[in-house]
């Protein structure tokens, strides 16, 4: 435990696997009050008992970030348990169908753009105002490696975090005078349930080989950046997209 965190509240959404479940352990071992949010209950108690069992401060709360009225009601909750929201990781995401543009499924496209664009708004939307309400804060939208190259076969999710990216300068201008920082984290291809549910480890393996450091990321890598941006240490780091990425995007 260090104490970096300590009397801040801090909604991570999508925060019962992967990326969002390292970065709300790591909040609260730094003293943070986490509201561990997902649509999956089950998986969302089972990162909040892990965060209570080594003394940190965890609730839930089961909420869809493609319902814009689902977060506010996570943010109320979080002002509810806590009196105020202080940090938000905008990190829930989907990857969607595999298919070029000319086939893409039209209700795959919509559900990406739902989860991985709107679902971001929706977020910043709510939370913005808790944030000024509270006299200050940072948020960390989780885009991808995606935010500023293409991939084939991955239209929608491609399309989705390059907007996380513009939403993200836009949200960042427009409360920098507020004390409010907005940045975005552009991971590359990190080891978590969204490619392990999706592709066989022959395709892993060759996901693998496309970052010049000869592996893929993990999520406490991602997880660190995430938890610098939102400290007091990032102070004059906003508006802005960090990659944490094993050298991919320098080729
Ligand atoms: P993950 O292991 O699948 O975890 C994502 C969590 O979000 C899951 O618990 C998922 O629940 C939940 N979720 C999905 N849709 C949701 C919704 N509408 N509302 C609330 N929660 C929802 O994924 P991850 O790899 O940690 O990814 C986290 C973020 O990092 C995503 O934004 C992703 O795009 C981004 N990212 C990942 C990688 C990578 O290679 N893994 C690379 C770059 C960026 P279910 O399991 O029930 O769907």
């Amino acid at each position: 435990m260090n104490d970096q965190f300590q009397g801040k509240t801090a909604v991570v959404t999508g925060a019962g696997s992967g990326i969002g479940a390292a970065i709300a352990a790591e909040l609260a071992a730094g003293g943070a009050h986490v509201i561990v949010s997902d649509l999956d209950e089950a998986a969302a108690t089972r990162v909040a008992e892990a965060i209570r069992a080594k003394g940190g401060a965890a609730d839930v709360f089961v909420a869809d970030v493609a319902d814009a009225e689902a977060n506010e009601r996570l943010v109320g909750f979080a002002e509810q348990q806590t009196g105020a929201l202080h940090l938000a990781v905008n990190n829930a995401g989907i990857g969607g169908p595999s298919a070029r543009v000319g086939e893409y499924p039209l209700e795959g496209w919509k559900k990406v753009i739902d989860v991985n664009l709107n679902g971001v708004f929706y977020g910043m939307r709510a939370q913005i105002p808790a944030l000024e309400r509270a006299g200050g804060g940072a948020i960390v939208n989780m885009a991808s490696i995606l935010g500023t190259v293409g991939f084939a076969n991955a239209s929608a999710y491609v399309a989705a975090k390059h907007a996380v990216l513009g939403l993200t300068r836009t949200a960042a201008m427009e409360y920098a005078a507020k004390g409010i920082r907005i940045n975005s984290v552009g991971p590359a291809f990190i080891n978590t349930p969204l490619l392990e549910k999706n592709l066989s480890s022959e395709v892993l393996g060759q996901l693998a080989s496309l970052h010049p450091i000869g592996r893929l990321g993990t999520s406490e890598e991602v997880s660190a950046l995430t938890c610098f941006l939102l400290s007091d240490r990032a102070s004059f780091i906003n508006g802005s997209y960090h990659l944490v990425d094993g050298a991919y995007t320098a080729q």
